[in-house]
């Protein structure tokens, strides 16, 4: 995590049949099964629903305690995303990447 984070929004996809949004990107739609997955876009915000603090990682040395929040987006998409601040449970953060990793802090 490092301040070089942008919060340019996370790309989805959507499935052509039934519309699920997924991220990362699937093979198949997770719902339908389907193959058509196309882009949909960026989601630029999401709800804090659960917070995990991982504090051991095997094998990483130096490793600091990560906050990692699963979320949901407005498009009820279901998200990991590791967390740049203190938010909390139940709050709208902004969303984006840090290098290929989902990241999120609050909406300021
Ligand atoms: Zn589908």
């Amino acid at each position: 995590m490092s301040e070089t984070a942008t919060m340019t929004g996370l790309k989805v996809w959507k499935c052509a049949k039934c519309g699920a949004q997924f991220f990362p990107r699937r093979l198949l739609c997770l719902r339908c099964e389907s193959p058509e997955l196309a882009e949909d876009g960026h989601v630029h915000e999401a709800v804090v629903e659960e917070i995990t603090v991982v504090r051991h990682v095997l094998g990483q040395e130096g490793w600091k305690p990560r906050r990692i929040a699963n979320v949901r987006t407005p498009g009820n998409l279901m998200l990991t995303v590791g967390l740049l601040d203190e938010s909390q449970i139940g709050q709208r953060i902004e969303i984006g990447q840090d290098g290929t990793a989902p990241v999120g802090r609050a909406k300021g």
